[in-house]
């Protein structure tokens, strides 16, 4: 796998650097197809499992590294085409591009977007969202490379979408989305997104090593709640701490290990089960081996 395919493909690569928390062991292959093709040949010769990724904002790879391909979509997977109130980007765009080109073009809808710190192709897998949208609201189909290569259109419905959930499995990786919105006065649109960031810059360590949120919302609950009454906000394991800014969140204070990282995790979900019985649910995706 190396010479004849349009990508790079890199042995034994830290994956640490490609991550939001800094921290984590290597992948066996870390893959980087330039295009279609190049993902479909990938796909069809590769042994083993695969893991597509982003840009690692929700992800937290164990010390121990992957056993497997990694594959990081770049170049030839970033485009953004606009049509009347249509809007269809490539995986590897950022999420907060893909909201200005929008909202350049006078597309409401996609705000939520602009605050969200990862790729389409993480977006549509984490159906991430915020401020009362998630990309199931605006997302009408995907293109989505299988384990085998073969590549298919989904519709909305067949994403099997649920709160921070998608039915696709863990070795499918997605390389386009369409979106819908509504026509707006771009200027309108942005101030929006201007209130939006200046939320979220007040209220979450945007700056720091951090996941995003570490434990999804219980029905009703919000968990940054039921982890500050547990007593969980500033929480040190190590070079680890749920952050004094926004204790849903973990960040690595410059040290942390992977394993210091999910042994706080951990240690939050036991606090919250005996304060309020409630049992937190990881949203951060933690992959590889320990
Ligand atoms: C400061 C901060 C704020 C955040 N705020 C929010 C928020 O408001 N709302 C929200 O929902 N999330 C938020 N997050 C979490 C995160 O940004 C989102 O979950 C984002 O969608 C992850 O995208 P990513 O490209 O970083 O994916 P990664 O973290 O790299 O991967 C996450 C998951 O997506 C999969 N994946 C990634 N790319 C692909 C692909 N091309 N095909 C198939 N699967 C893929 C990976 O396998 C993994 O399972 C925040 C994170 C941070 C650090």
């Amino acid at each position: 796998m190396s010479g004849d395919w349009n990508g790079r493909v890199l042995e034994r690569k830290a994956l640490a650097p490609f991550t939001w928390f800094r921290v984590g062991g290597a992948a066996r292959r870390l893959a980087t197809p330039f295009d279609e093709a190049a993902l479909a040949a990938l796909l069809s010769e590769a042994d083993g499992p695969v893991l597509p990724i982003g840009v690692g904002s929700n992800l937290l790879v164990r010390d121990g590294g992957i056993d497997g391909t990694v594959i990081r979509l770049g170049r030839g997977f970033n485009g953004i085409a606009i049509e009347g109130t249509r809007l269809r980007a490539g995986s590897a765009a950022l999420d907060a591009k893909v909201a200005v080109a929008a909202a350049d073009a006078g597309i409401a809808g996609l705000e939520f977007l602009r605050g969200v710190p990862g790729t389409i192709g993480g977006a549509v897998r984490m159906n991430a969202g915020c401020y009362g949208t998630e990309t199931k609201d605006r997302l009408i189909e995907a293109r989505v490379a299988l384990r085998s290569g073969e590549i298919v259109s989904l519709s909305n419905a067949d994403l099997g979408f649920a709160y921070r959930h998608c039915a696709l499995p863990d070795d499918a990786t997605v390389i386009e989305a369409t979106f819908e919105g509504t026509p707006d006065d771009p200027a309108a649109i942005h101030a929006r997104m201007d209130v939006l960031m200046a939320g979220r810059e007040a209220s979450q360590p945007i700056r720091e090593k951090t996941g995003g949120s570490t434990f999804r919302n219980p029905p009703g609950e919000s968990a940054w709640k039921l982890i500050d009454a547990a007593g969980g906000r500033g929480l040190i394991v190590g070079g680890a701490q749920m952050s004094e800014k926004h204790c849903n969140f973990m960040v690595n204070r410059g040290n942390a290990t992977a394993a210091d990282l999910e042994t706080l995790g951990e240690t939050i979900r036991a606090r919250v089960a005996d304060t309020s019985g409630h049992d937190l649910h990881w949203e951060i995706r933690r992959v590889g081996d320990p």
